[in-house]
């Protein structure tokens, strides 16, 4: 049996079915991602396994216990969200004490708690300062020590980098991975950010409009994509009909296929390696994406994305004629 199970779960608010008879393990010790466009239903599930929402049909069971009617103090579950709802008028410390003593901790084990908790998201030094006076990055490393100085079984974040700039979230990914192992959690983390998916997950689970599309772990899901939402959503894919894929490459295909935009082999020359598939294109266009171009090509009356790393000596002008290769185990038949 898995650590948490979601069997069977649906959940209507009204007449809108918002999850649509989710099963979904998750194992112990995990770091498990909910990822997917906005409103597709994900938050909705966080609360249901945090006992926030009820569910309207299925089983919440976590290690081995029915929780699916269970209060929520009672779940043993600790959330941190994207808004960090502190308690303004309560410094750092008092903020992360605050749940310890309304379960009545002896003073002593508080005071150590709290300080472990404060070393760990590395805020030492603002213990007696207000959220207020702290940067959105501290106030979520606040919101994040109090996500675990209650020891929970379980840690669920919803989304708690979407407000914070991009430098800072990628020191923040890392502390919360750390934390994460350090304190041997299971972790459920929402998102709808492909790139913060595939740097924290174990495992990730595709959502799409109330059902999972596809679970696996990060490269699994990033190389073979089982459905176009899938392949749409996740890598940029270039997904052809099967009578764009009959142009690029001669032979019959079954249904859609999505090829990866960096699996192109782009030459000036004539390539003679083993691909599959070897075309000749005319550059249509070009946009520069940080370290890699993205050229858009003519490919056999085709119109395909192709992304090279960005080095001077090799790139392309818009009117050039391109020799083009794609091996067969890059399409991936949808
Ligand atoms: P996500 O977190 O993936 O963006 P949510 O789980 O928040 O999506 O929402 C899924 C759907 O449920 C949306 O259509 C949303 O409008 C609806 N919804 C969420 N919370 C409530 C609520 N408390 N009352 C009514 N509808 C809600
Ligand atoms: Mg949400």
């Amino acid at each position: 049996m898995a650590y948490i199970e979601f069997q069977n779960i649906d959940k209507f608010y009204g007449k809108n079915h918002v999850l649509k008879g989710i099963n979904l393990n998750i194992e112990k010790g995990d770091f498990v991602t909910l990822l997917g466009p906005s409103g597709c239903g994900k938050s909705t599930l966080l609360r249901c396994l945090a006992g926030l929402e009820q569910t309207s049909s299925g089983k919440i069971i976590l290690d081995k216990e029915d929780i699916t009617h269970k209060d929520p103090k009672d779940r043993n579950i600790g959330m941190v969200f994207q808004h960090y709802s502190l308690f303004p008028n309560m410094t750092v410390k008092e903020n992360l004490a605050f749940g310890l003593k309304l379960q009545k901790l002896p003073a002593a084990e508080i005071e150590k708690r709290v300080k472990d908790s404060i070393e760990m998201v590395e805020l030492i030094g603002k213990e007696d300062e207000y959220p207020a006076s702290l940067s959105g990055g501290q106030q979520q490393r606040v919101a994040l020590a109090r996500g675990i100085v209650m020891r929970p079984k379980v840690l669920l974040l919803d989304e708690p980098l979407s407000a914070i700039d991009a430098k800072l979230r990628k020191s923040l990914q890392t502390s919360i991975r750390e934390i994460h192992k350090e304190l041997g959690l299971t972790s459920v983390f929402v998102t709808h950010d492909q790139d913060e998916a595939m740097v924290m997950s174990d495992v990730i689970n595709l959502f799409h409009d109330g059902v999972i599309e596809q679970s696996g772990n990060p490269v699994d899901i990033y190389t073979k994509p089982e459905t176009s939402f899938a392949a749409g959503f996740i890598g940029n894919y270039n997904i052809l009909k099967p009578e764009e894929m009959k142009k690029l490459t001669g032979k019959e295909w079954q249904g859609d296929v999505a090829i990866r935009p960096e699996t192109f082999l782009l030459s000036n020359t004539p390539i003679t390696s083993g691909e599959s598939y070897k075309m000749q294109g005319v550059i249509l266009d070009r946009v520069t994406r940080g370290n890699v171009l993205r050229y858009k090509i003519l490919v056999n009356d085709v119109e395909v994305q192709a992304d090279l790393l960005f080095r001077s000596a090799s790139m392309y002008q818009i009117g050039d004629s391109v020799q083009v290769a794609l091996a067969n185990h890059n399409c991936v038949c949808l």
